[in-house]
């Protein structure tokens, strides 16, 4: 199954936070949201990073709740590795094992146009093997 086919069913939008918004705003952000992970962009969706509950997480363990004043550019991870609609779950599933990350944003001509988390990979991944043993039961009963 391809990206372009997870993001049909489930949408492409996409929650972002500004670098200069607070921890503090990501935070009430993520819990809102009920998501993990939040795309940092700066003009035009430009993707300039990515902020998990995780860098949160490791910011309050070293700073303590001073973390949460601080901007999200400051915790975030820079590096972002992304996807396009083209792209496998086979792919994502390979990038987020060897990355150890459960968030892959998508872009297209350059600009944001979703975001798969890892949970998105195990449902269709789900899916896909429900539908392959309904096949095979199929052709058994009938064989
Ligand atoms: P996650 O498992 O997605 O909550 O993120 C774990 C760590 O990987 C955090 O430090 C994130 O900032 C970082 N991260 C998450 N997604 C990506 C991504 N697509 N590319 C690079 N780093 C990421």
């Amino acid at each position: 199954m391809t990206v372009k086919a997870v993001l049909a069913r489930k949408g492409t939008n996409v929650t972002t936070v500004d670098p200069t918004a607070s921890v503090a705003a990501a935070v009430k952000l993520l819990g809102e949201q009920r998501i993990g992970a939040l795309v940092v962009t700066g003009p035009e969706q430009h993707i300039v990073g990515i902020l998990s509950e995780r860098d949160i997480v490791r910011a309050l363990s070293v700073h303590g709740a001073e973390a949460l004043d601080r901007p999200v550019s400051e915790m975030m991870t820079r590096k972002v590795v992304t996807c396009n609609e083209r792209d496998t779950l086979h792919d994502l599933m390979e990038r987020m094992t060897a990355g150890k990350f459960r968030h892959v944003p998508v872009v297209e001509q350059g600009k944001l146009a979703g975001i798969i988390s890892i949970g998105d990979v195990v449902k269709s991944r789900v899916e896909e093997m429900e539908h392959d043993t309904q096949v095979l039961q199929d052709y058994i009963r009938t064989a």
